[in-house]
């Protein structure tokens, strides 16, 4: 049965979803409230236009400056800049060491092996890139721990675990016994686990205003506040005026949903964050002061870390499909009582720790569970999504990736598998969000019962099949 609120000790934001910015993003402000960046009025040009001002825009406009100092770039964002999930993720910059088996059966070994040590570049680069540009991320390298939560998930960790050393990876990706697991963080929900060594955590509110700050200096022109309504060629059209641009870049996230260029390859998906007071002396009590990314092996995962006060930050991705973005992806009480629920069952000994704030936002699901970035489709324009709930690392190396493609530089980057990729596209909708709806209910009904040691019903179990049988890479196989 549900807890109730009160048992679930949630207060202030956490009660309210939506009714403010994320805690990251508030903390960020008032650090440094930044620039204004008005609202596009009239028309303008530019070099390079790009729609959506988070990691993935702000990262391009910076490696695009990077490259050529003289270019004119604009951004043009319909909220403020990290108003958007980059403001409002759980700041776990993470290898890909773990997704090696997608990206095998995707690209190769080889090629796969590449594609994992360029996001570990970009890790170790969002670190040099705070500390070059006086950025106080709060970026921290402790590693990322998988955590097993239920029997069948053995079986996954040993998997992953073995993919690694077979693709010569073996150090990235080591297992752990129960008192390994314990001895970094104790919870009774954990059976032992794995320890991926190449992962930080960041503020990500910090580190997406902070990003702003840098591209504004170097003569970038944002303009927040503008909703981008189509491109025309590489034209970028609002309400109040229109940008023209020799290249233009699609940087919306999940909001891609709603552009014909990339509304095949995504499905939106709701994820939400509850963050506890801080709590420094429980921490200390279950050992968990390495500062340590964790997650379960769920397919609606469930993710926390800590921060430098001493808080959780608890999320899972439980949430719902829809058509497009809207109000369910900020404002779902449920979804915060869900996730909630799930921390408390996980730490029990935080109970008596309030859960101050909640905050939720949109996820683009790809086909792979893998992002891709490059060409979409008219000369000229590009985009970068699919990050399916992590992007935090792969944003950057996104960025680097667009800016090469855009100033034709021939580097390691733009010959990386996942440039140019065009995996298997999703059903039309109302297919797409109908489908996604049933069957990850199914998943989660499934990943239920196999925590609480039932077995999972036959219909369900199928059901949470269907996407690999399907030929995604989505789900349990
Ligand atoms: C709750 C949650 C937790 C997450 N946790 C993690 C994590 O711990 N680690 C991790 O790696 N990833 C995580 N992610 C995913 C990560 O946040 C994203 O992959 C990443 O931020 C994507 O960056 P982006 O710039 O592509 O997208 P966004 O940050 O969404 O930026 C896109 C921007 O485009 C703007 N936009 C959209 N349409 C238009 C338009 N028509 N005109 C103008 N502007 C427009 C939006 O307002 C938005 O600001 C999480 C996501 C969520 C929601």
């Amino acid at each position: 049965m549900a807890a109730s609120t009160r048992d679930l000790n949630l207060t202030g934001a956490a009660l309210t979803p939506g009714a403010q910015r994320s805690w990251w993003l508030r903390d960020a402000l008032a650090h440094d409230p930044g620039a204004s960046c008005p609202p596009l009025a009239g028309d303008a040009s530019a070099d390079v236009v790009i729609v959506g001002g988070g990691f993935t825009g702000l990262w391009t406009a910076y490696f695009l400056t990077q490259r050529n100092p003289n270019l004119g770039v604009v951004i043009l964002e319909q909220d403020i800049c990290g108003g958007g999930p980059s403001g409002r993720n759980g700041g776990f910059a993470s290898a890909w060491w773990d997704e090696l088996d997608g990206l095998i059966t995707l690209y190769g070994q080889d090629a796969a092996v590449r594609a994992c040590r360029a996001i570990s570049a970009s890790i170790t680069g969002i670190g040099e890139f705070c500390l070059q540009h006086g950025i106080d991320a709060w970026y921290r390298t402790g590693g990322y721990m998988y955590a097993i939560t239920a029997a069948a998930h053995q079986r996954l960790c040993d998997q992953m675990v073995e993919i690694a050393r077979d693709a010569g990876a073996g150090e990235e990706l080591v297992r752990l016994t129960a008192p390994e697991v314990t001895s970094r963080c104790e919870s009774p929900a954990f059976r032992g686990g794995a320890f991926m060594r190449e992962g930080a955590s960041v503020h990500p509110g910090r580190l997406v205003r902070g990003l702003r700050r840098v591209v504004l200096e170097r003569g970038v022109k944002i303009h927040e506040g503008t909703p981008v309504t189509r491109l025309d060629g590489t034209t970028a059209v609002t309400p109040n005026g229109a940008v023209r641009a020799k290249h233009a870049v699609l940087a919306v996230n999940a909001w891609g949903v709603g552009w014909p260029q990339l509304n095949r390859r995504l499905v939106a998906w709701s994820s939400y964050i509850v963050l506890t007071a801080p709590a420094p002396d429980r921490l200390r009590e279950i050992g968990w002061t390495g500062g340590e990314l964790i997650s379960d092996f769920r397919t609606s995962l469930r993710y926390f870390r800590t921060t430098p006060d001493g808080r959780v930050a608890f999320g899972g991705g439980g949430g719902r499909a829809r058509r497009s973005v809207d109000d369910m992806f900020t404002h779902d009480a449920r979804a915060v009582r869900e996730t909630a629920e799930g921390f408390r069952l996980m730490f029990p000994s935080f109970a008596g720790v309030p859960i101050e704030d909640a905050w939720g936002g949109p996820i683009d699901v790809s086909p792979t569970h893998l992002p891709t970035f490059g060409r979409a489709g008219a000369a000229n324009v590009y985009y970068a999504a699919g990050y399916t709930g992590n992007g935090v690392a792969p944003t950057r190396l996104a960025g680097e990736v667009l800016a090469d493609l855009i100033t034709g530089a021939d580097t390691d980057t733009v010959r990386l598998p996942m440039v140019d990729a065009r995996p298997r596209a999703f059903p039309p909708e109302p297919f797409r969000s109908w489908g996604a709806m049933v069957v990850r209910r199914a998943m989660i009904a499934k990943e239920t019962a196999e925590e609480q040691g039932r077995a999972p019903g036959f219909f369900a179990s199928q059901l949470a099949r269907t996407p690999r049988r399907m030929g995604y890479l989505l789900g349990p196989d």
